[in-house]
Protein backbone atom coordinates (compact mmCIF):
# COMPACT_ATOMS: atom_id res chain seq x y z
CA UNK A 1 0.00 0.00 0.00
CA UNK A 2 1.33 3.63 -0.45
CA UNK A 3 2.87 5.10 2.16
CA UNK A 4 0.81 8.25 3.41
CA UNK A 5 2.10 11.68 3.36
CA UNK A 6 2.29 13.76 6.35
CA UNK A 7 -0.52 16.55 4.68
CA UNK A 8 -2.81 12.96 4.40
CA UNK A 9 -1.92 11.66 7.86
CA UNK A 10 -2.40 15.51 9.60
CA UNK A 11 -6.25 15.99 7.71
CA UNK A 12 -7.14 12.39 9.36
CA UNK A 13 -6.35 13.33 12.42
CA UNK A 14 -7.81 16.54 12.12
CA UNK A 15 -11.38 14.86 10.65
CA UNK A 16 -10.44 12.03 13.88
CA UNK A 17 -10.58 14.82 16.30
CA UNK A 18 -13.74 16.71 14.60
CA UNK A 19 -15.16 12.50 15.27
CA UNK A 20 -14.11 12.33 18.98
CA UNK A 21 -15.58 15.81 19.69
CA UNK A 22 -18.58 14.89 18.40
CA UNK A 23 -18.42 11.72 20.98
CA UNK A 24 -16.94 13.28 24.08
CA UNK A 25 -19.50 16.64 23.84
CA UNK A 26 -21.56 14.47 26.71
CA UNK A 27 -18.12 14.80 28.82
CA UNK A 28 -16.63 17.71 27.39
CA UNK A 29 -13.90 17.95 30.69
CA UNK A 30 -12.33 15.10 29.30
CA UNK A 31 -11.29 16.53 26.05
CA UNK A 32 -9.75 19.63 27.98
CA UNK A 33 -8.14 18.00 30.89
CA UNK A 34 -6.51 15.05 29.27
CA UNK A 35 -6.53 15.83 25.32
CA UNK A 36 -6.09 19.85 25.37
CA UNK A 37 -2.62 20.09 27.29
CA UNK A 38 -1.00 17.80 24.31
CA UNK A 39 -2.97 21.09 21.81
CA UNK A 40 -1.12 23.22 24.34
CA UNK A 41 2.85 21.68 23.99
CA UNK A 42 2.08 21.34 20.41
CA UNK A 43 1.22 25.27 19.81
CA UNK A 44 4.24 25.95 22.67
CA UNK A 45 6.58 24.14 20.43
CA UNK A 46 5.25 26.19 17.50
CA UNK A 47 5.49 29.67 18.82
CA UNK A 48 8.93 28.19 20.50
CA UNK A 49 10.59 27.67 17.27
CA UNK A 50 8.91 30.84 15.35
CA UNK A 51 11.60 32.95 16.37
CA UNK A 52 14.93 30.93 15.39
CA UNK A 53 13.29 30.36 12.24
CA UNK A 54 11.71 33.90 11.30
CA UNK A 55 15.05 35.63 12.27
CA UNK A 56 17.81 32.83 10.93
CA UNK A 57 15.73 32.25 7.55
CA UNK A 58 15.07 35.54 6.52
CA UNK A 59 19.05 36.44 7.00
CA UNK A 60 20.24 33.58 5.13
CA UNK A 61 18.08 34.38 2.40
CA UNK A 62 19.20 38.10 2.49
CA UNK A 63 22.79 37.22 2.69
CA UNK A 64 22.23 34.73 -0.20
CA UNK A 65 21.13 37.62 -2.27
CA UNK A 66 24.29 39.08 -1.79
CA UNK A 67 23.69 42.39 -2.91
CA UNK A 68 21.96 45.45 -0.53
CA UNK A 69 20.18 47.07 -3.62
CA UNK A 70 18.77 43.63 -4.88
CA UNK A 71 17.43 43.01 -1.45
CA UNK A 72 15.87 46.38 -1.21
CA UNK A 73 14.39 46.25 -4.37
CA UNK A 74 13.30 43.14 -4.18
CA UNK A 75 12.11 43.60 -0.73
CA UNK A 76 10.41 47.16 -1.71
CA UNK A 77 8.15 44.70 -4.20
CA UNK A 78 7.82 42.01 -1.99
CA UNK A 79 5.99 44.55 0.54
CA UNK A 80 4.17 46.23 -2.05
CA UNK A 81 2.80 42.85 -3.05
CA UNK A 82 1.51 41.71 0.29
CA UNK A 83 -0.27 45.47 0.77
CA UNK A 84 -2.05 45.88 -2.41
CA UNK A 85 -2.90 41.98 -1.93
CA UNK A 86 -3.73 42.50 1.42
CA UNK A 87 -6.42 45.39 0.75
CA UNK A 88 -7.87 43.49 -2.12
CA UNK A 89 -8.71 40.82 0.53
CA UNK A 90 -10.29 42.95 2.86
CA UNK A 91 -12.11 44.67 0.52
CA UNK A 92 -13.65 41.42 -1.15
CA UNK A 93 -13.80 40.19 2.31
CA UNK A 94 -16.11 43.93 3.32
CA UNK A 95 -17.92 43.25 0.14
CA UNK A 96 -19.07 40.15 0.35
CA UNK A 97 -20.01 40.34 4.20
CA UNK A 98 -22.14 44.03 3.18
CA UNK A 99 -24.05 42.39 0.24
CA UNK A 100 -24.50 39.22 1.88
CA UNK A 101 -25.83 40.37 4.94
CA UNK A 102 -23.84 38.43 7.18
CA UNK A 103 -25.27 39.37 10.93
CA UNK A 104 -28.64 39.10 9.45
CA UNK A 105 -30.76 36.05 11.13
CA UNK A 106 -28.60 36.13 14.76
CA UNK A 107 -29.90 36.71 17.77
CA UNK A 108 -27.71 38.17 20.38
CA UNK A 109 -28.41 36.42 23.70
CA UNK A 110 -27.61 38.18 26.95
CA UNK A 111 -24.74 37.34 28.83
CA UNK A 112 -22.86 35.56 26.56
CA UNK A 113 -20.30 38.34 25.74
CA UNK A 114 -16.86 38.57 27.64
CA UNK A 115 -13.76 39.56 25.81
CA UNK A 116 -10.91 42.03 27.63
CA UNK A 117 -8.87 42.95 24.56
CA UNK A 118 -5.26 44.47 24.68
CA UNK A 119 -5.47 48.61 24.00
CA UNK A 120 -4.39 49.18 20.48
CA UNK A 121 -1.87 51.26 19.51
CA UNK A 122 -1.92 54.13 17.20
CA UNK A 123 -0.91 54.14 13.24
CA UNK A 124 2.54 56.34 14.41
CA UNK A 125 3.09 54.27 17.33
CA UNK A 126 2.82 50.83 15.08
CA UNK A 127 5.53 52.34 12.98
CA UNK A 128 8.09 53.12 15.96
CA UNK A 129 7.26 49.89 17.57
CA UNK A 130 8.97 48.22 14.67
CA UNK A 131 11.85 49.46 15.43
CA UNK A 132 13.87 47.92 18.90
CA UNK A 133 15.92 49.03 21.36
CA UNK A 134 16.47 46.12 22.32
CA UNK A 135 18.61 43.04 20.99
CA UNK A 136 17.15 40.55 22.78
CA UNK A 137 13.64 41.57 24.21
CA UNK A 138 11.96 41.57 21.20
CA UNK A 139 13.15 37.68 20.98
CA UNK A 140 12.05 36.79 24.29
CA UNK A 141 8.56 38.17 23.44
CA UNK A 142 7.93 37.06 20.11
CA UNK A 143 7.11 40.39 18.33
CA UNK A 144 7.88 39.35 15.11
CA UNK A 145 8.25 42.89 13.29
CA UNK A 146 10.62 43.80 15.55
CA UNK A 147 12.23 40.20 14.52
CA UNK A 148 12.21 40.82 11.39
CA UNK A 149 13.51 44.59 11.60
CA UNK A 150 16.72 43.28 13.49
CA UNK A 151 17.58 40.45 10.99
CA UNK A 152 17.59 42.91 8.10
CA UNK A 153 20.06 45.41 9.99
CA UNK A 154 22.14 42.22 10.63
CA UNK A 155 21.49 40.75 7.31
CA UNK A 156 22.73 43.80 5.41
CA UNK A 157 25.49 43.96 8.16
CA UNK A 158 26.90 40.59 7.29
CA UNK A 159 27.07 41.78 3.46
CA UNK A 160 28.74 45.23 3.71
CA UNK A 161 31.44 43.35 6.60
CA UNK A 162 32.31 41.29 2.69
CA UNK A 163 35.42 38.48 3.70
CA UNK A 164 35.00 39.47 7.59
CA UNK A 165 31.39 38.59 7.17
CA UNK A 166 32.02 35.22 6.38
CA UNK A 167 32.26 33.33 9.07
CA UNK A 168 28.86 35.07 10.61
CA UNK A 169 27.15 34.27 7.68
CA UNK A 170 28.80 30.38 7.97
CA UNK A 171 26.70 30.61 11.39
CA UNK A 172 23.80 32.02 10.25
CA UNK A 173 23.86 29.07 7.48
CA UNK A 174 24.49 26.07 10.07
CA UNK A 175 22.12 27.32 13.05
CA UNK A 176 19.12 28.13 10.38
CA UNK A 177 19.57 24.46 8.86
CA UNK A 178 19.46 23.27 12.66
CA UNK A 179 16.34 25.43 12.89
CA UNK A 180 14.51 24.44 10.14
CA UNK A 181 15.11 20.42 11.18
CA UNK A 182 13.80 21.33 14.47
CA UNK A 183 10.69 22.59 12.78
CA UNK A 184 10.53 19.49 11.42
CA UNK A 185 10.95 17.61 14.32
CA UNK A 186 7.73 19.69 15.35
CA UNK A 187 6.22 19.16 12.33
CA UNK A 188 6.28 15.75 12.42
CA UNK A 189 4.10 15.34 15.93
CA UNK A 190 1.35 17.90 14.32
CA UNK A 191 -1.02 14.05 13.73
CA UNK A 192 -0.90 14.73 17.48
CA UNK A 193 -1.32 18.09 17.94
CA UNK A 194 -3.71 18.69 15.23
CA UNK A 195 -5.96 15.99 16.85
CA UNK A 196 -5.55 17.19 20.32
CA UNK A 197 -6.55 21.40 19.38
CA UNK A 198 -9.85 20.62 17.67
CA UNK A 199 -11.35 18.13 19.76
CA UNK A 200 -11.89 19.82 22.83
CA UNK A 201 -13.27 22.89 20.80
CA UNK A 202 -15.99 20.75 18.97
CA UNK A 203 -16.42 18.72 22.81
CA UNK A 204 -17.15 22.14 23.78
CA UNK A 205 -19.23 24.12 21.66
CA UNK A 206 -20.69 21.48 19.46
CA UNK A 207 -22.37 22.31 16.64
CA UNK A 208 -24.83 24.35 18.22
CA UNK A 209 -21.99 26.78 17.90
CA UNK A 210 -21.83 26.17 14.77
CA UNK A 211 -25.27 26.66 13.58
CA UNK A 212 -26.16 30.60 14.53
CA UNK A 213 -22.82 31.45 13.00
CA UNK A 214 -22.75 29.33 9.81
CA UNK A 215 -23.17 32.48 7.93
CA UNK A 216 -19.99 34.15 8.96
CA UNK A 217 -17.99 30.89 8.25
CA UNK A 218 -19.87 30.42 4.73
CA UNK A 219 -19.23 33.93 3.83
CA UNK A 220 -15.55 34.31 5.10
CA UNK A 221 -14.88 30.90 3.15
CA UNK A 222 -16.43 32.04 -0.19
CA UNK A 223 -14.38 35.27 0.06
CA UNK A 224 -11.14 32.97 0.74
CA UNK A 225 -12.15 30.80 -2.11
CA UNK A 226 -13.11 34.25 -4.37
CA UNK A 227 -9.43 35.82 -3.20
CA UNK A 228 -7.22 32.86 -4.36
CA UNK A 229 -9.23 31.96 -7.53
CA UNK A 230 -9.09 35.94 -8.80
CA UNK A 231 -6.37 37.89 -7.13
CA UNK A 232 -3.53 34.80 -7.14
CA UNK A 233 -4.36 33.45 -10.53
CA UNK A 234 -4.19 36.87 -12.00
CA UNK A 235 -1.15 37.73 -10.47
CA UNK A 236 0.48 34.70 -11.84
CA UNK A 237 -0.85 34.87 -14.79
CA UNK A 238 0.59 37.82 -15.18
CA UNK A 239 3.58 38.17 -13.65
CA UNK A 240 4.93 34.90 -14.56
CA UNK A 241 2.57 33.71 -17.06
CA UNK A 242 1.70 30.52 -14.91
CA UNK A 243 -1.14 28.76 -15.75
CA UNK A 244 -3.08 29.29 -12.47
CA UNK A 245 -3.84 25.67 -12.12
CA UNK A 246 -0.36 24.54 -12.42
CA UNK A 247 -0.04 27.28 -9.51
CA UNK A 248 -3.08 26.01 -7.29
CA UNK A 249 -2.01 22.32 -7.86
CA UNK A 250 1.16 23.40 -6.72
CA UNK A 251 0.61 24.64 -3.90
CA UNK A 252 -1.86 22.27 -2.80
CA UNK A 253 0.42 20.63 -0.54
CA UNK A 254 1.14 23.84 1.34
CA UNK A 255 -1.99 25.02 1.61
CA UNK A 256 -3.68 21.45 3.04
CA UNK A 257 -1.04 21.62 5.60
CA UNK A 258 -1.64 25.22 6.17
CA UNK A 259 -5.55 24.11 6.58
CA UNK A 260 -4.88 21.80 9.06
CA UNK A 261 -1.92 22.93 11.25
CA UNK A 262 -3.61 27.04 11.64
CA UNK A 263 0.35 27.82 11.42
CA UNK A 264 1.98 30.16 8.38
CA UNK A 265 4.98 29.62 10.39
CA UNK A 266 4.44 26.03 10.58
CA UNK A 267 3.54 25.65 7.19
CA UNK A 268 7.13 27.26 5.62
CA UNK A 269 9.26 24.13 4.67
CA UNK A 270 6.14 23.23 3.07
CA UNK A 271 5.79 26.60 1.17
CA UNK A 272 9.41 26.13 0.67
CA UNK A 273 8.91 22.77 -1.09
CA UNK A 274 6.13 24.02 -3.19
CA UNK A 275 7.53 27.73 -4.78
CA UNK A 276 10.76 25.64 -5.88
CA UNK A 277 9.09 23.12 -7.69
CA UNK A 278 7.08 26.18 -9.15
CA UNK A 279 10.24 27.28 -10.25
CA UNK A 280 11.24 30.10 -7.85
CA UNK A 281 14.51 30.15 -6.65
CA UNK A 282 16.17 29.02 -3.15
CA UNK A 283 17.42 32.44 -1.89
CA UNK A 284 14.39 34.67 -3.49
CA UNK A 285 11.97 31.90 -1.67
CA UNK A 286 13.83 31.46 1.53
CA UNK A 287 13.48 35.49 1.74
CA UNK A 288 10.08 36.04 0.30
CA UNK A 289 8.47 33.49 2.32
CA UNK A 290 9.51 34.01 6.30
CA UNK A 291 8.43 37.52 5.37
CA UNK A 292 5.25 36.52 3.87
CA UNK A 293 4.63 33.94 6.99
CA UNK A 294 4.85 37.01 9.28
CA UNK A 295 3.79 40.00 7.73
CA UNK A 296 1.17 38.66 4.52
CA UNK A 297 -1.78 37.50 6.10
CA UNK A 298 -4.55 38.14 3.40
CA UNK A 299 -7.09 35.59 4.78
CA UNK A 300 -6.38 37.41 8.35
CA UNK A 301 -7.46 40.56 6.74
CA UNK A 302 -10.64 38.59 5.12
CA UNK A 303 -11.92 37.56 8.11
CA UNK A 304 -11.23 40.22 10.16
CA UNK A 305 -13.33 42.20 7.55
CA UNK A 306 -16.00 39.86 8.06
CA UNK A 307 -16.40 40.05 11.62
CA UNK A 308 -15.97 43.19 11.63
CA UNK A 309 -19.75 43.96 9.65
CA UNK A 310 -20.46 40.78 11.41
CA UNK A 311 -20.18 42.21 14.75
CA UNK A 312 -21.59 45.67 13.21
CA UNK A 313 -24.53 44.46 12.27
CA UNK A 314 -25.69 42.45 15.43
CA UNK A 315 -24.95 45.68 17.68
CA UNK A 316 -27.23 47.46 15.38
CA UNK A 317 -23.85 49.96 14.46
CA UNK A 318 -24.32 51.92 11.16
CA UNK A 319 -20.82 51.73 9.29
CA UNK A 320 -19.86 54.48 7.30
CA UNK A 321 -18.06 54.31 4.18
CA UNK A 322 -15.48 56.15 6.28
CA UNK A 323 -15.60 53.35 8.62
CA UNK A 324 -15.04 50.73 5.91
CA UNK A 325 -11.84 52.50 4.87
CA UNK A 326 -10.45 52.63 8.01
CA UNK A 327 -10.97 48.48 8.61
CA UNK A 328 -9.33 48.74 5.13
CA UNK A 329 -6.67 50.33 6.77
CA UNK A 330 -6.19 48.84 10.29
CA UNK A 331 -6.94 45.28 9.25
CA UNK A 332 -3.83 44.96 6.60
CA UNK A 333 -1.91 46.42 9.43
CA UNK A 334 -3.63 44.52 12.42
CA UNK A 335 -2.68 41.12 9.57
CA UNK A 336 0.88 42.48 9.31
CA UNK A 337 0.89 42.42 13.07
CA UNK A 338 -0.47 38.77 13.10
CA UNK A 339 2.09 36.06 14.59
CA UNK A 340 2.12 32.85 12.38
CA UNK A 341 0.33 31.24 14.87
CA UNK A 342 -2.79 29.52 15.14
CA UNK A 343 -5.52 31.76 16.76
CA UNK A 344 -3.24 35.24 16.82
CA UNK A 345 -5.44 36.51 14.34
CA UNK A 346 -8.05 36.75 16.57
CA UNK A 347 -6.56 38.86 19.25
CA UNK A 348 -5.66 41.63 16.24
CA UNK A 349 -9.27 41.50 15.69
CA UNK A 350 -9.57 44.03 18.70
CA UNK A 351 -7.32 46.67 16.97
CA UNK A 352 -9.54 46.90 14.02
CA UNK A 353 -13.06 46.74 16.09
CA UNK A 354 -11.57 49.40 18.47
CA UNK A 355 -10.55 51.89 15.06
CA UNK A 356 -13.64 52.13 14.33
CA UNK A 357 -15.52 52.06 17.80
CA UNK A 358 -17.35 48.66 17.45
CA UNK A 359 -18.04 46.54 20.78
CA UNK A 360 -14.50 44.23 21.57
CA UNK A 361 -16.84 42.16 23.08
CA UNK A 362 -17.93 40.96 19.78
CA UNK A 363 -15.17 38.68 19.85
CA UNK A 364 -16.70 36.34 22.17
CA UNK A 365 -19.37 35.24 19.90
CA UNK A 366 -17.00 33.93 17.22
CA UNK A 367 -14.17 32.86 19.37
CA UNK A 368 -15.80 29.68 19.35
CA UNK A 369 -15.60 29.26 16.14
CA UNK A 370 -12.33 30.75 15.62
CA UNK A 371 -10.49 27.12 14.63
CA UNK A 372 -12.58 26.74 11.74
CA UNK A 373 -12.14 30.23 10.40
CA UNK A 374 -8.57 30.16 11.59
CA UNK A 375 -7.87 27.09 9.17
CA UNK A 376 -9.44 28.64 5.90
CA UNK A 377 -7.50 31.81 6.53
CA UNK A 378 -3.89 30.16 7.08
CA UNK A 379 -4.39 28.25 4.08
CA UNK A 380 -5.30 31.31 2.42
CA UNK A 381 -2.15 33.40 4.06
CA UNK A 382 0.06 30.39 2.55
CA UNK A 383 -1.13 30.61 -0.76
CA UNK A 384 -0.54 34.17 -0.97
CA UNK A 385 3.01 34.37 0.19
CA UNK A 386 3.50 31.47 -2.69
CA UNK A 387 2.25 33.48 -5.26
CA UNK A 388 3.53 36.60 -3.95
CA UNK A 389 7.34 34.69 -3.81
CA UNK A 390 7.14 33.28 -8.04
CA UNK A 391 5.81 36.36 -9.12
CA UNK A 392 9.10 38.40 -7.06
CA UNK A 393 10.99 35.26 -8.65
CA UNK A 394 10.24 35.40 -12.03
CA UNK A 395 10.03 39.90 -12.26
CA UNK A 396 13.47 39.64 -10.79
CA UNK A 397 14.89 36.69 -13.51
CA UNK A 398 13.21 38.98 -16.35
CA UNK A 399 15.39 42.07 -14.44
CA UNK A 400 18.30 39.79 -14.72
CA UNK A 401 18.13 39.14 -18.12
CA UNK A 402 17.30 42.54 -19.50
CA UNK A 403 20.46 43.75 -17.93
CA UNK A 404 22.22 40.97 -19.43
CA UNK A 405 20.87 41.74 -22.52
CA UNK A 406 22.37 44.93 -22.22
CA UNK A 407 25.63 44.17 -21.14
CA UNK A 408 25.79 42.29 -24.38
CA UNK A 409 25.77 45.03 -26.30
N1 LIG B 1 -3.20 31.30 12.02
C1 LIG B 1 -2.88 32.33 11.09
C2 LIG B 1 -1.56 32.03 10.41
O1 LIG B 1 -0.72 31.39 10.98
C3 LIG B 1 -2.85 33.66 11.70
C4 LIG B 1 -4.23 34.03 12.18
O2 LIG B 1 -4.61 33.62 13.27
O3 LIG B 1 -4.94 34.71 11.43
O4 LIG B 1 -1.34 32.45 9.30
Amino acid sequence: MKKLSLTAKIFISMVLGIIAGLLLQGNPDFAVTYIKPLGTIYLNLIKMVVVPVVFLSIMQGIISLQDIRKVGRMGVSTVLYFFVTTAIAITIGLVLANILNVGGGYVLQGGELSYEAAAAPSFIDTIVNIFPSNFFKPMVEANMLQVICISLFFGFGVILAGEKGKVASDWIDSFAEVSFKVMNMIISVSVIGVFALICPVIAQNGPEVLLPLLKVILIAYAAYIFHVLVAYSVSVKCFVGMNPFTFLKGVSQAALFAFSSASSVGTLPFSLAATEKLGARKDVASFVLPLGATINMDGTAIYQGVCAIFIAQIFGVELTLANQLTIILTATLASIGTAGVPGSGMIMLAMVLESVGLPVEGIALVAGIDRILDMGRTAVNIVGDCSCTICIDAMDKKLSAKKAAKAAK
